[in-house]
């Protein structure tokens, strides 16, 4: 499939997971692809030869998301090694738990930094590159709309953070026919949240599908609001979390 011809993406977070796979899933569409990550240089390698395994240039670049040079950086990188940037999919995250009574400065930060900071300057470096035409996609989580247990209100809170982000930046963006979306995952097989971890049957039990999510579910999501037949959609937020909000 070639709907994405031509096309030049730029996924954050990269190496692993769903960063991973929304990486593959454009690059299977026909579209060049860039990756960021923070450590993981063999398996951004791994990604990047996945990338040019469907024919497609790839690169992987090394830039931590609560780093503003190194965000403004990625993103010039990215579009003069691709010729510029029509797709951006902000996934870098972090997931660190604590209670409030508990939970200290530098977690707050961290979450910050990384997940909500984060995503507002790597848009606001990919801006000037983005034409008609363009697509700004993020990745929230499921857990902004419903907490599920205890010490992730924080985590939640950065994710919840990005749905005034997508509306607003639609906003922003809309006169220029870009659209701006959020894609929403739930329990995702991933480092993050393991299919076989501790909270995993108890997550597993809240979705009426019950069964885990893979990356690939969450990045047919992407690939799907990159495309041209999404081009009326924007300002919204597709969840993908086998039913557990309902
Ligand atoms: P993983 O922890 O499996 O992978 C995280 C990816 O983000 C890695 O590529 C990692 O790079 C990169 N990354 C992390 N921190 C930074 C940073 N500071 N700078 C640059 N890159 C960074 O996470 P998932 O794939 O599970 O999560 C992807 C997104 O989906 C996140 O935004 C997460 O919050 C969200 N999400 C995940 C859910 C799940 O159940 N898995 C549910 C809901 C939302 P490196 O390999 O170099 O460390």
């Amino acid at each position: 499939m070639s709907e994405l011809h031509g096309k030049r993406a730029l996924v954050t977070g990269g190496s692993r997971g769903i960063g991973a796979a929304i990486a593959l899933a454009l690059a299977a569409k026909g579209a060049d692809v860039a990756i960021t990550y923070e450590r993981s240089a063999e398996r951004a390698a791994e990604v990047v030869r996945g990338i040019e395994g469907e024919g497609r240039k790839a690169l992987a670049i090394q830039a931590d998301s609560a780093d503003p040079a190194a965000i403004r950086r990625s993103v010039d990188a990215a579009a003069e090694a691709l010729g510029g940037l029509d797709i951006l999919v902000i996934n870098a995250g972090i997931a660190l738990y604590a209670p409030i009574a508990e939970i200290g400065v530098d977690t707050i930060d961290a979450l910050l930094d990384v997940n909500v900071r984060g995503p507002i300057l790597t848009a606001q470096a990919a801006i000037p590159y983005l034409k008609a035409g363009g697509r700004v996609i993020t990745i929230g989580s499921a857990g902004a709309e419903r907490i599920v247990g205890e010490g992730a209100t924080v985590y939640f809170m950065t994710k919840s953070a990005l749905h005034s982000f997508t509306r607003g930046l639609a906003r922003e963006l809309g006169a220029r026919d870009i659209t701006v979306n959020l894609v929403q995952p739930g329990s995702t097989n991933t480092d993050m949240n393991p299919a076989d971890g501790d909270f995993a049957a108890y997550q597993r039990s809240l979705m009426p599908l019950g069964r885990y999510g893979e990356p690939e579910d969450v990045a047919a999501a992407v690939a799907f609001l990159a495309s041209p037949a999404a081009k009326q959609i924007t300002g919204t937020f597709l969840t993908v979390d086998g039913g557990a909000l309902t």
